[in-house]
């Protein structure tokens, strides 16, 4: 088994507003212009001392992305939280639809005004493009690359394969180089679960079987939520596995310090979370799982699992199991060569 290694915390998203210039059918938190919520740059001047603080002390270098909705919806707010996060030494990045660059001047001009951000991740698909021509994006790449920005371009699609994908891909490649392009399947959750026409996605009653290395990077939501990765769990109410607590309730080193040893968490990093699914089945819950799971799509488990309370009450029950625990635990140190869930349960020799 390989795994891309990307090491537990070294990222930290601050989900700024739910505002977006736009509105998406894809869009899982269902961001738009009428949206009001923001996050209070005081919270957000507050969470990122607490997270400067931990992974300081854990010698971790961590990143921050700055991410909506739409986090240029408010400037002032974007500049302010970039400009502190890099003042207390984190790598910072934003991730955009680029509703700014009509032109390569403005575009320029954003870029440039934004000096505490170092990398730009710019999303566009074929729904985003209902509301922003692609010409928007090959300014901001032109921005990027003439002022020295690190960027990506993020696409969302049903599937690999759709034609409309392709047909986007091979334009993006007219300006960019294929590195910089990254497509995350959509899902059929928030607004793409009535929006997204039924049938265009593909299901099978098997789960997909790879690990996720997204799960290694927490999102901080401006009601102080903090779940443990940006996908479909974000918008699932109340408690779950990936539900890490809140900030306005308690501080980061105590959700962290949970986090560090929460073994579903860790189970879908290492061995992803159709391990769950396996599991379940394995403890004789295999009765309260969906008959079948999005093609290719790990996120799709996650979302399926964790949106059933009565799932949720099997999964803790099924992963209090000391022999699932010390699994994880070796797993992380394995395949991760992160030991801390070893040391935390004492079985490092
Ligand atoms: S697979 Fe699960 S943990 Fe990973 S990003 Fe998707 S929803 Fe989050």
């Amino acid at each position: 088994m390989e795994l891309k290694e990307l090491p537990f915390l070294t990222n930290f998203g601050l989900m700024l507003t739910y505002k977006c210039t736009i509105a998406c059918p894809h869009c899982i938190v269902k961001a738009g212009p009428h949206r009001t919520e923001e996050m209070r740059v005081e919270d957000a001047r507050e969470w990122l001392t607490q997270i400067r603080d931990y992974t300081a002390e854990k010698g971790i270098k961590a990143g921050i992305s700055l991410t909506g909705g739409e986090p240029f919806y408010n400037r002032e707010l974007l500049r302010e939280v970039a400009d502190d996060a890099a003042k207390k030494g984190f790598l910072v990045s934003v991730v955009s639809n680029a509703y700014w660059a009509a032109t390569r001047e403005m575009a320029l001009e954003t870029v440039k005004s934004l000096e505490s951000v170092g990398f730009f991740s710019i999303s566009t698909d074929q729904y985003h493009q209902e509301f922003i021509p692609l010409s928007f994006i090959r300014n901001a790449v032109y921005a990027c690359k003439k002022l020295g920005k690190e960027y990506d371009i993020a696409v969302a699609a049903v599937s690999e394969e759709d034609p409309a994908h392709l047909a986007l891909i091979d334009d993006l490649l007219e300006f960019t180089e294929k590195e910089k392009i990254e497509t995350a399947l959509i899902a059929p959750v928030g607004r793409a679960e009535t929006a997204i026409p039924p049938g265009t996605l593909e299901f099978s009653p098997e789960p997909c079987k790879a690990s996720c290395s997204m799960a290694s990077f927490p999102i901080i939501f401006p009601d102080g939520k903090v779940i443990a990765c940006i996908g479909p769990p974000i918008v699932i109410p109340g408690r779950h596995p990936l539900h890490l607590g809140n900030l306005k309730q308690h501080p980061l080193r105590d959700l962290l310090q949970q986090a560090e040893k929460n073994s579903i968490l860790h189970a879908i990093r290492v061995f992803g979370p159709s391990s769950l699914v396996e599991l379940l089945r394995d403890k004789g819950y295999g009765h309260l799982l969906p008959p079948s799971f999005q093609t290719d799509s790990i996120c799709d488990i996650c979302h399926k699992l964790f949106s059933s309370g009565k799932i949720c009450a099997a999964l803790e029950e099924v992963a209090a199991d000391d022999l699932f625990t010390k699994k994880v635990a070796y797993g992380r140190y394995y395949y991760l060569h992160e030991p801390e869930m070893m040391e935390m349960l004492d079985l490092v020799e």
